[in-house]
């Protein structure tokens, strides 16, 4: 697949090169019309041939980075607000919440924290200290 994107980059460039030069030539001669129309339709060619493999090849590197970065940090969906970067588990109302949701979801009296990741809680509560029940 990507001896087949390459080839298809060079084809499509040697295309549009082919076609912009032509192009060129026709310049100042407006009997050349049909040269014309022909080197527009081998340059728009060219630059599809090159721009869909690159666009499928973005497209999947950038699918196959989100998977990697999701699965790297073990990152789940906020409660509230459904972005993948909850990074505290509260126990009490059985809810995964992300830095942005967490002041709004927040009962000092209630709310008891569990990291979902190793290190500190970037928060002023530390895991597991605050809650009264
Ligand atoms: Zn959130
Ligand atoms: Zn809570």
């Amino acid at each position: 697949v990507k001896r087949l994107t390459l080839w298809a980059t060079v084809g499509g460039g040697i295309l549009l090169i082919t076609g912009l030069l032509a192009l060129g030539s026709t310049i100042g001669t407006p009997s050349a019309n049909a040269t014309r129309g022909f080197a527009l339709l081998l340059a728009s060619c060219g630059a599809m041939i090159v721009a869909v493999p690159l666009y499928v090849d973005a497209r999947r590197m950038q699918a196959e980075h989100q998977r990697a970065e999701n699965s790297k940090r073990n990152l789940m969906p906020c409660a509230a607000c459904g972005a993948p970067a909850a990074i505290l588990w509260c126990t009490t109302h059985t809810q995964m919440l992300c830095p942005n949701c967490l002041p709004r979801h927040d009962d000092p009296l209630r709310c008891l924290y569990k990291s979902l990741r190793r290190g500190p809680v970037p928060v002023g509560r530390p895991a597991g200290v605050s809650g009264r029940v």
